[in-house]
C-alpha cells in the first residue's frame, strides 16, 4: 500500500461526477489514510500544486481558463484520469457546439436577461468561451478514461484502490458496473 497525492478538478461539468466520488460512501474512510488530497473542490487550495500522483478531471474544456488549467495539470501530474462522459467526449457540455459561442452568449446574456441593459456580454472576471467545447484528450495526453454520466462510484473506487495497492486495474471490475 502506498500513499498517493490526489487532485480532483471540476471543469465544464455539472458536478455529478464529483458527487459520484462522494458516493463511494464508507469506502472513503477505508482509502482516506492513503490519500493526500492536495487540490480539489473538497479542499481549500488556491494554486494547483506540483508533484501530483493522480489528477481526476471532471468536465470538458470550454474556456481559455480550462485550457490553461489542463496544461498546468498535465505539467504537474504523473497520471490524469478523465472522469465521465463530458471529460471524454464533451457530452452535455458540448451541446453548445451545435449553435456556437456567440449564439449561446446572446441567448443567455441578452435575449433572456432581465437586468443586462448594456447590450454587451460580460468580458471581465468570467473566462472567454472557446469557439468549440473539446474533450480533454484533444488538448493533453490522458492516461485513463472512466466513462459514465456520471461515472459509477464503484468504478472510481476500483481505480483509486488499484493505485494505492500498486496493482493493475481490474478491467472486469470496471465493465461489471455498466450492466
Ligand atoms: S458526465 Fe454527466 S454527471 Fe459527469 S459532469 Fe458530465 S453531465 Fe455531469
Amino acid at each position: 500500500m502506498q500513499k498517493i497525492r490526489l487532485a480532483t478538478i471540476w471543469l465544464d461539468g455539472c458536478s455529478g461526477c464529483h458527487m459520484s466520488i462522494l458516493d463511494m460512501d464508507e469506502r472513503l474512510l477505508e482509502i482516506a489514510p492513503f490519500l493526500d488530497v492536495v487540490y480539489s473542490p473538497y479542499v481549500d487550495t488556491k494554486e494547483f500544486p506540483k508533484d501530483v500522483d493522480l489528477t481526476i478531471v471532471e468536465g470538458a474544456l470550454s474556456t481559455d481558463h480550462d485550457i490553461k488549467m489542463i496544461k498546468k495539470i498535465r505539467e504537474n501530474s504523473k497520471l490524469i484520469l478523465a472522469l465521465g462522459d463530458c471529460a471524454i467526449t464533451g457530452n452535455i457540455s458540448a451541446m453548445k457546439n451545435l449553435f456556437g459561442s456567440d449564439e449561446v452568449l446572446k441567448k443567455g446574456y441578452l435575449d433572456l436577461a432581465n437586468l443586462n441593459k448594456s447590450g454587451k456580454y460580460p468580458s471581465k472576471i468570467v473566462p472567454k468561451l472557446l469557439d468549440k467545447v473539446i474533450p480533454l484528450h484533444e488538448a493533453v495526453k490522458v492516461d485513463f478514461f472512466l466513462p459514465g454520466c456520471p461515472t459509477p462510484a464503484d468504478a472510481i473506487y476500483e481505480v483509486i484502490k488499484s493505485l494505492i495497492e500498486g496493482r493493475e486495474i481490474n478491467i472486469h471490475q470496471l465493465t461489471r458496473f455498466g450492466k
